[in-house]
C-alpha cells in the first residue's frame, strides 16, 4: 500500500486508503447520509466546487479521488476520526430497533408495510421526483426509517426524472430533459432470499413489459424501484420509466401497471410479504388487483373473499381536490392493460371498470384511480384537516347513502422531515439551548416549547447569517441563469448584487399551477411598486417553482414574474430562480423572513414547504388552506382573508389580493421594521418563536408516521378496528 510511508495525521491504525475509501463509498451508498450535516461536510469539504458542479453527488465526487488522493485530503482536512465516526454511527443506527418500534409496532415485524409511490424525493442528487407529493413520499420513508417502522417502498426508476427548467430571454420556459448518470447513483440489485436477482413481467394484451429491480437504501428502508429499461422489451417499452409524468394517458397507465402490479410481483419474488399495501395517491391503485390474483391463486378463495381481505390490509391517501390530479383511463386502454390479469381474477371488462366508476351502471364513465384506490382500501385519508372535509364532499358519490360527514375518509395531516429540513446552524442553536431530551426528531410539545428560552439576538443572528447565504446564493444562480442564456454584461452584473439581505424578504417556491396564483402579489401594481421601494421599510420578493410543461397559462405566471426584473420598479426586488427542486426549496425556506402561500381555498390539500420554513423561524403568510387552516391561531405567522370563498373566483381572487395587501402593508412590515434599542426586531422574533414551538412538532413526518402506523397500519395488519369504520 502506498501509505506505509508517508505520515498521514490523524490515520487510524489499520486503516488503509483503500478501506478509508470504502468507509466512504459506504456512507455514500445509503442515502442516510442526506440528513445527517456531519456526514455532508465530509463529502463537500473534500472539495467544494466540484461538490456544488457535481450536483451534491458524493458517490459522482469520490470517483475523481483515487483512495490515495482522498488519504492525502482526509489527512489536510483531519477527517479520519470523522469519517470512521460517521461510518460507526450509520452503522449502529441500522443495527440496532429503536425503542419506538419496540413499543409500537407489534404485527408489522414480520410483515412489513409496503408503501407505493410514483415519486420519490429523498435528495436531490436522486431525480426521481418533480414537487410535493414525491418529497412527502421522501420525507415519509425517512421517517419510517427514524421511527423503526417495518416499510419497503415501491416506485419506478427514472433514467431522466422530471425536467430541468430553463427560461428562455422572453422568460418563457424551456423544458430540458437530461439523461441521469445511473452509475452515479446508489443503486442496488437486490436479491431473492436464495440471492437470485429478480426480473418482473406485467402482461398486456398487446405484449408483455419487463422491468428490473433496482434498490436504493434510504437508512432502514428499502427503496425498490422499478426500470423498463431492457433489451426484452420494445423500444417504447425501454423508455416507458424515463419520464417522470411523461408521455400521454397510454404511458401513464403502463407506467402504473409496471408500478403497481409489478411492484407487488417484485416484493414477493423478493420474498416480502406485506402486512400493509399504502397507496400514496391513486396511481398504484392497481397493486391491490395484483395482491387479489396472488391471494385467490394462494388460497383458493373467490374474487370477492380476497378482494376483502386486501381492501382490510390497504390503506389509501389521496392527496389533491383539483381533478387533474385523478388519472382517468378510458375502457379501451383498461381492457389492452388489465385484460390478462382480469382473466385470471374471473371477472369480467364491466365488473373491472365497475371497480373504478362512481356510478357502476354509466358505461360511458371512465376508470378512475381514485376511485378504484377508495373502493380498495379500507381505511382512506386526506393529507389535512380541511382536505378531508372537502374530499367527503367530493367523494360522497360514491357513498350516497350515507350522510356527508360519514364519508369514510379521515385525514393524516402531512408532516416534513426535519433533520432533512432544518439548517443546520438552526439545530447547533437549539442542541445549545434546549433540554437534552430535546431532538429533531422529537415530536412531543413539551420539549419544543423550550425554544421560548432561546436568547433573541442568537436565533436573530442565526436567521441573518442562513438570509445572507440565500442572497448569495441567488445571486450566483441568477449570474449563471443570465451568462448562459447570454444576456447582456449590465444584466450579469446586476445579479451579482441582486437583492439586500437587510430588507424583509418574502419567498414563494412551489409548482406554477394556476390555482396557486403565484401572481396575486401582482393584483394591485401600483400599489405592490409603493411596497418594494418604501424608503424606510422596503420589502423583495424571491419566486421559483416549475410550471407543467402542458400548462400555458402557468407558464405565463412563470413570464410575468420572471420579467419583472425588466422593470424599474422592481428590477432588485423580484428575483425568479430557475429550476426549483430540493435544494433550490432547502435554501428559500432556511433563508426568507417570510413564506408566502396564496391559493384558491380550497384546492391545496395540505402544501409542505410552509412547514420546512417553520422550522428554520421563517413565518407563514398564508391562505387559510390545507396545513395553515388548522396551524394559525393568531400568534404564529399570517393570515391572508378569513377562510372564506366566494363562488365566482373573481371575486374571490380581488378580495384575497386585498387582504395579501393589507396584511404586508398593516402586519408583516410594521412588525418586521419593529426595531428594539438592540437593534432586534422583539416581536418579530417573538413570533418566530411562537411559530417555532407551535407547529415544528406537529407538522414533522415522524408524527405523521407514528399517526399513520397506529391510526391505520396496526388496525389494517391485525384487523382490529380503526378510527374510520366501513
Ligand atoms: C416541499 C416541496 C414542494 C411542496 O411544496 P408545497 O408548498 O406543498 O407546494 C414542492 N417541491 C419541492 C422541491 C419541495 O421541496
Amino acid at each position: 500500500m502506498s501509505n506505509t510511508n508517508v505520515p498521514v495525521a490523524g490515520r487510524i491504525a489499520g486503516l488503509t486508503a483503500q478501506g478509508l475509501y470504502n468507509k466512504c463509498l459506504a456512507l455514500a451508498g445509503n442515502l442516510w447520509w442526506t440528513w445527517h450535516p456531519e456526514v455532508i461536510e465530509v463529502f463537500r469539504s473534500l472539495d467544494p466546487i466540484r461538490w456544488r458542479q457535481l450536483g451534491h453527488n458524493p458517490i459522482a465526487l469520490l470517483r475523481e479521488f483515487t483512495p490515495e488522493r482522498l488519504e492525502i485530503r482526509a489527512a489536510e482536512l483531519v477527517l479520519y476520526t470523522r469519517i470512521d465516526q460517521a461510518y460507526r454511527r450509520m452503522n449502529a443506527y441500522m443495527n440496532t430497533k429503536t425503542p419506538w418500534a419496540k413499543r409500537n409496532v407489534g404485527v408489522l415485524g414480520s410483515q412489513p408495510v409496503a408503501y407505493f409511490s410514483l415519486e420519490f424525493g429523498v435528495h436531490e442528487s436522486v431525480p426521481i421526483y418533480s414537487g410535493g407529493l414525491g418529497v412527502l413520499s421522501g420525507d415519509h420513508i425517512k421517517s419510517a426509517s427514524g421511527l423503526g417502522v417495518p416499510l419497503v417502498a415501491v416506485g419506478l426508476f427514472y433514467n431522466q426524472g422530471y425536467f430541468k427548467q430553463q427560461l428562455d430571454v422572453d422568460g418563457w420556459q424551456q423544458e430540458e430533459y437530461l439523461d441521469t448518470a445511473v452509475e452515479n447513483l446508489p443503486l442496488e440489485l437486490p436479491v431473492t432470499p436464495k440471492g437470485e436477482k429478480i426480473m418482473v413481467s406485467v402482461e398486456t394484451r398487446t405484449g408483455t413489459i419487463y422491468a428490473k429491480v433496482r434498490q436504493i437504501n434510504v437508512g432502514r428502508v428499502r427503496l425498490l424501484l422499478l426500470d423498463t429499461d431492457l433489451d426484452q422489451n420494445t423500444p417504447e417499452d425501454r423508455k416507458l420509466t424515463s419520464r417522470l409524468y411523461g408521455g400521454n394517458n397510454r404511458t401513464r397507465i403502463r407506467q402504473e401497471i409496471v408500478s403497481g402490479i409489478g411492484g407487488v410481483r417484485a416484493l414477493k419474488a423478493l420474498g416480502i410479504t406485506p402486512g400493509v399495501y399504502h397507496l400514496n395517491e391513486g396511481h398504484n391503485a392497481f397493486a391491490t388487483l395484483e395482491a387479489v390474483r396472488q391471494r385467490m391463486k394462494e388460497d383458493g378463495v373467490t374474487f370477492a373473499e380476497a378482494s376483502s381481505d386486501i381492501a382490510q390490509k390497504t390503506v389509501f391517501t389521496t392527496h389533491t381536490p383539483v381533478p387533474a390530479g385523478h388519472d382517468r383511463f378510458d375502457s379501451q386502454l383498461v381492457e389492452e392493460h388489465l385484460g390478462p390479469l382480469r382473466d385470471q381474477i374471473g371477472i369480467d371488462h364491466s365488473h373491472l371498470m365497475s371497480l373504478g366508476r362512481i356510478d357502476t351502471s354509466n358505461h360511458n364513465e371512465t376508470f378512475c384511480m381514485t376511485v378504484l384506490g377508495l373502493k380498495m382500501s379500507r381505511y382512506a385519508n386526506a393529507v389535512a384537516s380541511l382536505h378531508g372535509v372537502v374530499s367527503r364532499r367530493m367523494w360522497h358519490c360514491l357513498w350516497p347513502q350515507l350522510p356527508e360527514e360519514k364519508v369514510p375518509i379521515g385525514h393524516i395531516t402531512n408532516g416534513v422531515h426535519v433533520p432533512s429540513w432544518m439548517a443546520w446552524q438552526i439545530n447547533t442553536l437549539f442542541e445549545r439551548h434546549l433540554p437534552p431530551s430535546w431532538s429533531q426528531d422529537s415530536y412531543s410539545p413539551d420539549e419544543w416549547e423550550a425554544v421560548q428560552g432561546i436568547d433573541y439576538g442568537e436565533l436573530w443572528e442565526t436567521h441573518s447569517a442562513l438570509k445572507n447565504l440565500l442572497v448569495a446564493f441567488i445571486r450566483r444562480r441568477l449570474s449563471r441563469q443570465y451568462r448562459r442564456r447570454g444576456e447582456p454584461d449590465d444584466a450579469i452584473d446586476q445579479a451579482r448584487t441582486v437583492l439586500d439581505p437587510q430588507i424583509l424578504t418574502i419567498g414563494f417556491g412551489r409548482r406554477f399551477a394556476t390555482y396557486k396564483r403565484a401572481t396575486l402579489v401582482l393584483n394591485q401594481i401600483d400599489r405592490m411598486a409603493r411596497i418594494c421601494n418604501d424608503a424606510d421599510r422596503p420589502v423583495q420578493f424571491v419566486f421559483a417553482g416549475k410550471a407543467h410543461p402542458a400548462d400555458t397559462p402557468g407558464k405565463e405566471f412563470i413570464q410575468t414574474i420572471a420579467n419583472l426584473r425588466k422593470t424599474p420598479q422592481f428590477a432588485n426586488r423580484f428575483v425568479f430562480v430557475e429550476d426549483y427542486d430540493i435544494n433550490v426549496c432547502r435554501h428559500m425556506v432556511q433563508g426568507v423572513d417570510v413564506w408566502l402561500n396564496n391559493p384558491r381555498r380550497p384546492l391545496e390539500a395540505s402544501g409542505t414547504s410552509g412547514m420546512k420554513a417553520v422550522l428554520n423561524g421563517a413565518l407563514n403568510l398564508s391562505i387559510l388552506d390545507g396545513w395553515w387552516a388548522e396551524a394559525y391561531d393568531g400568534t404564529n405567522g399570517f393570515a391572508i382573508s378569513n377562510g372564506t370563498s366566494h363562488a365566482d373566483d373573481k371575486i374571490t381572487d380581488e378580495r384575497d389580493a386585498a387582504s395579501l395587501f393589507d396584511v404586508i402593508e398593516n402586519e408583516v412590515v410594521p412588525l418586521y421594521y419593529d426595531i428594539d434599542e438592540h437593534g432586534l426586531p422583539t416581536r418579530w422574533i417573538r413570533r418566530m418563536m411562537n411559530s417555532i414551538s407551535s407547529l415544528a412538532w406537529r407538522f414533522s413526518s415522524h408524527r405523521m408516521v407514528a399517526d399513520y402506523t397506529t391510526e391505520a397500519y396496526l388496525p389494517a395488519a391485525g384487523g382490529t378496528s380503526c378510527k374510520v369504520e366501513r
